[in-house]
């Protein structure tokens, strides 16, 4: 579905992603996690089309995507979690998006209402202004704003870093609801294994550049490839 050949990115002299081979498979959640400047980033940035691979090829449902820009890839959408314009109101916000998205006039509220629904919050939440939400609010229309492309794929960037234990477990179980209830791809990047073992199908593990092991959570869990893997497994007990 969405394949990685040999994927590599340089920033002048230093190698950032090297030599990456990987595929994600179709409806599955995949996380790729890693300590900070593995490279987490630079694969999600080649992936979305932000940024372009020095060699290698991304393949989406066997097309190559390298030289497709960001919003040229009608299948793939960020989800950035403060992207919300914060002077209009929630079924504004999510409005703009069926808009970009070509939704018409007509069918925009019965869907923006829709993916309210879907993100569980309440309809009454329509008129009320972004400001006026918490930040597990704002993640949740961050979420709605994303879902409102259709997107194949959602490329999820550390959403969940900046909140504090409670309210993270509670999105990481709300993702984990919407990624079943949607039934998309979703590509998801932390620096917290813990995050990873809980939502991903799989898990692939960045160091270096490199991606050291791929597996289900079970599988990574019981058979750490190297001490690298157990160690940062470790961290997580
Ligand atoms: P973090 O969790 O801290 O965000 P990461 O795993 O996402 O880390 P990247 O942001 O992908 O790591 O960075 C990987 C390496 O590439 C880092 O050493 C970083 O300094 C380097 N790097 C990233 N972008 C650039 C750039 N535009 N120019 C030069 N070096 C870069």
């Amino acid at each position: 579905f969405l394949e990685l050949v040999g994927v590599t990115k340089r920033f002048g002299p230093f190698t950032a992603v090297r030599d990456v081979t990987l595929s994600i498979r179709e409806g599955e959640f995949f996380t790729l996690v890693g300590p900070s400047g593995s490279g987490k980033t630079t694969m999600i940035r080649m992936l979305v089309g932000m940024e372009r691979p020095t060699s290698g090829e991304i393949r989406l449902q066997g097309r190559v995507m390298n030289d497709v820009p960001a919003n040229r890839r009608p299948t793939c959408m960020v989800f950035q979690s403060l992207a919300l314009f914060p002077h209009k109101s929630v079924g504004e916000n999510i409005e703009f998006s069926l808009k970009i998205a070509g939704v018409d006039a007509p069918t925009r509220r019965r869907r923006a209402e829709q993916l309210l629904e879907l993100l569980r919050l309440p309809l009454s939440y329509y008129d009320k202004g972004v400001n006026q939400c918490s930040g597990g609010e704002r993640q949740r229309i961050a979420l709605a704003r994303a879902l409102a492309f259709d997107p194949q794929i959602l490329f999820f960037d550390e959403p969940l870093s900046a909140l504090d234990f409670r309210l993270r477990k509670t999105l990481e179980k709300e993702l984990k609801d919407l990624h079943r209830e949607t039934g998309k791809t979703f590509v998801y990047i932390t620096h917290s294994l813990e995050e990873a073992m809980v939502m991903s199908d799989r898990i692939g593990i960045m160091k270096d550049g490199r991606i050291v092991q791929v597996g289900t959570p079970h599988e990574i869990y019981n058979r750490p490839i190297n001490r690298f893997v157990a160690q940062f497994m470790g961290e997580v007990n």
